[in-house]
Order: C-alpha cells, then structure tokens, then sequence
C-alpha cells in the first residue's frame, strides 16, 4: 500500500490484522477453491506471511500467478525433516564454507526411535511439522525420555537434535530476485525467552565477523540452492568449540519476511517489507544499509496483565517520550500470554545509546534486562 499497490488478503480470521488493513480480505479457509480462485482473480503477483499455509494451495496459485516463495520452498520450510536435509547438501556443495545444521537423526518409526546414538542425548526432540516459538519440542536427557517424549508428541514425525552449547543466536535475512540477483540485512543477533524471540540487536560488531561473512554466504547459498524469490530468513546457533569465535551451526529457515528483521522498518535504507514488494514486483532489489544502530523488543500479550492477573494497558506515553522509539501494534484484538502483538524498534546514533533507550523502555513495561 505505501507503494500504491492494492493489496488483498486471504484469512479465514475475521479479525486478522492483515485482513482489516487490506483493501480487500477474502475470508475463507487457505485451501478453499473458491477464497483462492477470487485471490488470482485480484492479484497480480502472490506472496505468502504466514508458513504454513498449505504448500498445495499455493501450488494451485502459481499455476496462474507469480508467487514468490513458489510452493516448493514453503514446502521444504515446513519439514524439519526436508529442511536439514536440504542443509547438509548445501553445506556439502560448499565444502570450503560449509555451515551444517546439529546432529540430528530421524525419527519416524519405533525402530529408529530404538537405533538413536547415545551421542545425540541430551538433545530436543522437534516435531518435523507445525512447531514454532518453542511449541511441539521436548528437552531429553537419556533415552526413557525420549521414547516417552515421542508418544507425548503423539508418535508423529519428528527430529532428535543434539543439544549444543549456544554462545549466542543470530540470523540472516536475504532477498532474491527471480533473476538471481541477492540482497542481504546485516546480522542480526538474537535473544529468545521461553523459546519466543525476545530481542534482536544490530550493529556493526555485535557479532564476530569472521561468522558474519560466513552466515551471510551460507544463507545466500540456500537462497540459490532453492532458486528461491522473495525474502528468506535463516537462523544460526553459534556453538562453543573452545574456539575464540566459537562455530556457526545452521538451525531452521523462515520463507517469509521475519520477526528478527522488524528492525529494518527504522534502522536500515529499505526495509524486508519493501524488499518483499519489489522481489514480487519484479522491481530493482538494493543492497539495504543499516543507517543506525538498533534494538528490538518484542511486545507480547503478557504486558496487558498486572502481576495479580488484572488487565492493564502498558505504559506507551512513557515509552514514546524516549527518544528513537518506534511503536508497532498490529492490532489483534485479545492480549494472551506468550502472544505477539507488535514490536518496539529502538535507533540511535551510537550501539551503547540504542541499548540505553532499550534498557529503559524495558524498565518502563516491566520486561526483564537484557
Ligand atoms: P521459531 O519460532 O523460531 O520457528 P521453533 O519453535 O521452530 O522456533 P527452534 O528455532 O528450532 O524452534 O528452537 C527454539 C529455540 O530453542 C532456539 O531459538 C534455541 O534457543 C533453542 N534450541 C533449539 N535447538 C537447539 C539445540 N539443538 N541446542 C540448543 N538449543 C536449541
Ligand atoms: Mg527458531
């Protein structure tokens, strides 16, 4: 909208956000042939926020429209199964950069549930399908847990990851043309809290830069792997290896605009909203510049209640008095625990001033320090 396009929305939700900012929402289910038939009929070009929306649906739309991501790369983002093994044979194809996922192993029978190697545990149980900010995963130590963390889940296919040591998170947004041409964001480094993202931080030296090159390389070598359109996030572990930098381990991939690049809305030239847009449009993609040094912090439900359970509205004249603070409420309508309902991005001039503001902002809405 802010380039002119019209825009139109598929949710079932009646209060999605998306949905009542659209100039046009159509409310049907994703797979729905009529809801996806009157989409093609308005659109131009597709593209897809949410990830899992059913890769079929989006197959029948790219059969009569761009739509970028195409199904295929959705598809591989929904599996963890698919997803890690599309990892290791980038990392196979760039012997000399290559960025493997963890240890993992397969689980999807009894019997492969049994021959799990000792060396995997403790590890997370994941399931390969439907998880996202920590749901559907299980800590195990030892192998009686594991088999009772797999009939927890229900028995459905899942992945056993070895837990590593993180010394820090991080995560790289890319953008790709359909004419092969690649745009990336700076590093982005992560702080998650109960499996939620909490905090992203950027700026130059926040991260050790022989990783930055390296998880900038990696997530490019992804995005052409899959011949991929649009913006792509991938996340990293970095892992304690008694090395000074420690080592890069490549963990999941988002196939959509992320919630660690809220930042670019106030901190860099072009934002990975616009990039979106212009990858779908065929439009120019530009290599983006971080213009300032910048902090996010997400806004979960959880600030609408007082410590006795009462609801509250969180103290947003105090917080936009600090200078550099730009909210976003994407208006759903009820505050649950653990729910996302907008983000704070904070820029300054210099890392430490960014920080500041963040730290007292988190002091203002009762957030923990960071
Ligand atoms: P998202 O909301 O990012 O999609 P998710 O639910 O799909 O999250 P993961 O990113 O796989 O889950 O894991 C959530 C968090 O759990 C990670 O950010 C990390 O803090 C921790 N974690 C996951 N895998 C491992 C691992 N192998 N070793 C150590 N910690 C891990
Ligand atoms: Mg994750």
């Amino acid at each position: 909208q802010a380039m002119g396009y019209f825009t139109a929305v598929l949710d079932p939700d009646p209060a999605s956000p998306a949905g009542r900012v659209s100039h046009y929402h159509i409310q049907t289910a994703y797979d729905d042939e009529q809801g996806l038939a009157q989409l093609m009929q308005r659109c131009d070009a597709i593209t897809t926020e949410f990830e899992n929306v059913p890769a079929p649906a989006l197959l029948t739309l790219g059969a009569h429209r761009p739509v970028a991501p195409a199904a295929p790369c959705v598809a591989v983002a929904q599996d963890r199964v698919k997803e890690k093994a599309l990892f290791v044979d980038v990392a196979q194809a760039h012997p000399d950069q290559a960025v493997f996922p963890a240890p993992y192993a397969t689980i999807t029978t009894p019997e492969l549930l049994a021959a799990v190697p000792a060396d995997l545990l403790p590890g997370i149980l994941k399931t390969a399908r439907l998880g996202y900010d920590g749901k559907g995963q299980v800590r195990v130590r030892n192998h009686a847990e594991l088999a009772a963390a797999w009939d927890t889940l229900g028995r459905v296919p899942c992945v056993l990851e070895k837990m590593l040591p993180l010394v820090a998170e991080c995560s790289v947004i890319v953008a790709r043309g359909a004419d092969g041409a690649c745009v990336n964001f700076p590093l982005q480094r992560n702080l998650h809290r109960d499996g939620i993202l909490a905090v992203t931080e950027v700026y130059e030296q926040n991260t050790p830069s022989p990783l930055d090159s390296k998880a900038i390389d990696a997530a490019k070598f992804i995005a052409a792997h899959l011949n991929y359109v649009g913006v792509l996030c991938v996340e990293f572990f970095v892992v304690d290896d008694g090395s000074a930098h420690g080592a890069l381990v490549v963990n999941e991939m988002a196939p959509r605009p992320h919630n660690s690049g809220h930042y670019t809305q106030n901190a860099c030239t072009v934002s990975q909203f616009e990039l979106q847009v212009r990858a779908m449009a065929g439009l120019p993609l530009v290599q983006p510049r971080l213009h300032s040094p910048t902090v996010m912090l997400n806004i979960l439900g959880d600030l609408w209640f007082a410590a006795d359970g009462s609801q509250r509205s969180p103290a947003w004249d105090a917080v936009l008095a600090l200078p550099g603070t730009h909210l976003h409420l994407y208006g759903k309508l009820d505050a649950r625990h653990g729910r996302k309902m907008g983000h704070l991005n904070i820029t300054a001039a210099t890392p430490e001033g960014a920080r500041a503001t963040a730290l007292q902002a988190c002091a203002l809405l009762g957030l923990p320090p960071f």
